[in-house]
């Protein structure tokens, strides 16, 4: 592949529910990395510091563990751009996968579209969920 070295997009999520609705509505490549919560020593050197020179993108819950997560992050990753759930739903598992794809929409992500056309908080009737 004549791409190496080019920085590979990379989301930094805490679970594996929150890994797997992510991966649900990408349209791209994206490596997403669980922290499991806490950044113990060991997950902190093996998981998050490789990480520096890659193009990361942090999106963890709107909760107090949450964002005590994101400051530890911002630390060790100060280039990494920072994503938000909506406050209303705390968790990004409990975030509508619609919401989640506009989300990364906005910070230019390719999504399935079909998900930008559900509206709000509506989980669509069709068989594209995962
Ligand atoms: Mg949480």
């Amino acid at each position: 592949m004549g791409d190496q070295g080019a920085p590979q997009k990379v989301i930094i999520v805490e679970g594996k529910t929150d890994r797997a609705r992510i991966l649900s509505v990408l349209d791209e490549p994206v490596r997403v990395v669980c922290t499991k919560g806490t950044l113990s020593y060991t997950t902190l050197e093996e998981l998050i510091l490789p990480l520096q020179d890659e193009e990361v993108y942090i999106l963890v819950d709107a909760d107090e563990p949450g964002m005590k997560l994101r400051r530890q992050l911002q630390r060790e990753l100060p280039n990494a751009k920072h994503l938000y759930t909506r406050r209303v739903y705390r968790e990004v598992a409990r975030t509508p996968l619609g919401v989640l794809a506009k989300v990364l929409h906005d910070a230019h992500f390719a999504v399935d579209e079909r998900w930008l056309d559900v509206p709000e908080g509506c989980e669509p009737p069709w068989g594209w969920i995962q």
